[in-house]
């Protein structure tokens, strides 16, 4: 049976009036990539934060049938959160120190880095293809070099489960390609799980294994052929399904 490294069950979140999230139930399997979509407002955003735990939720959600804090604790989820990659051009870091500064979270006070922490960030830059920024300025890199080096700071506890909140919207088309194959060969070749909010449900089909698309509830979350193939969605989007469904 495959390993469930998500159980999320009834979970609602109200902002005082709003109800961002209404009952949301679903699963993730050890090695899935799971692309959430749904219009602004829909609370991808919301169910990221809750599943981190950086809000309060009703319902449950279970890592690996444990609770939250234990499996976060254990560093095995990566975060990527949505508007990042605006760094400012000062901003007094190079690359590696901010790849690094993902291990401080780890370390007991006094938070020193070592010779090994730089080697590991070293590494984990050169799986990216950015190991040649690794001493420039982070704020005069460009968007989707910058947001490679987050990637990597994202990585360099060697999560399980990567979850990424509109990691590309800030790239040009060129950056945002090669941006979801990094992602995708994560994926494939190093068995992460991916947990990725996109505004672009078109693009998703090609590298994610499933689809949750999102308007508060669920309204479909499975395969993105599956999802092509429902006549439930022919009724629920209309002519949308068909423009989801044929752009890629
Ligand atoms: P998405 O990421 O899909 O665009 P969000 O999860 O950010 O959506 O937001 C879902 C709903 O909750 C929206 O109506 C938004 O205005 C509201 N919301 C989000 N964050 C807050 C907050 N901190 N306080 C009040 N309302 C919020
Ligand atoms: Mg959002």
């Amino acid at each position: 049976m495959p390993l469930k490294i998500i159980q999320i069950k009834d979970l609602s979140v109200k902002y005082g009036d709003i109800e961002a999230l209404s009952k949301v139930s679903f699963e993730i399997e050890a090695g899935d990539y799971v692309g959430i979509v749904g219009p602004n407002g829909s609370g991808k955003s919301t169910l990221i934060k809750s599943v981190l735990g950086l809000i309060p939720f009703e319902g449950e959600i279970l890592f690996q049938g444990e609770s939250l804090s234990d499996f976060m604790l254990q560093k095995k989820v990566g975060y990527l959160p949505q508007k990042m990659s605006f760094i400012d051009q000062r901003f007094p870091a190079t690359a590696k120190e901010i790849v690094v500064s993902g291990l401080y979270c780890r370390k007991k006070f006094p938070k020193r880095v070592t010779r090994d922490d730089y080697q590991t960030a070293w590494k984990i830059m050169e799986t990216l293809g950015i190991s040649g920024l690794a001493d420039r300025s982070v704020g005069k890199l460009s968007g989707g070099q910058q947001q490679r080096v987050l990637l990597a700071r994202a990585l360099i506890n060697a999560p399980q489960l990567l979850i990424l909140d509109e990691p590309t919207v800030a790239l040009d088309p060129q950056s945002r390609e090669t941006f979801s194959l990094t992602i995708q060969k994560l994926n494939r070749e190093n068995g992460v799980t991916i947990l990725l909010v996109s505004h672009d449900a078109g693009s998703i089909g090609k590298y994610a294994s499933k689809f949750l698309y999102l308007d508060r509830k669920v309204v479909f979350y499975g395969t993105f052929d599956k999802f092509c193939k429902s006549s439930e969605m022919t009724d629920y989007f209309g002519a949308e399904q068909h423009i989801i469904c044929h752009r890629h």
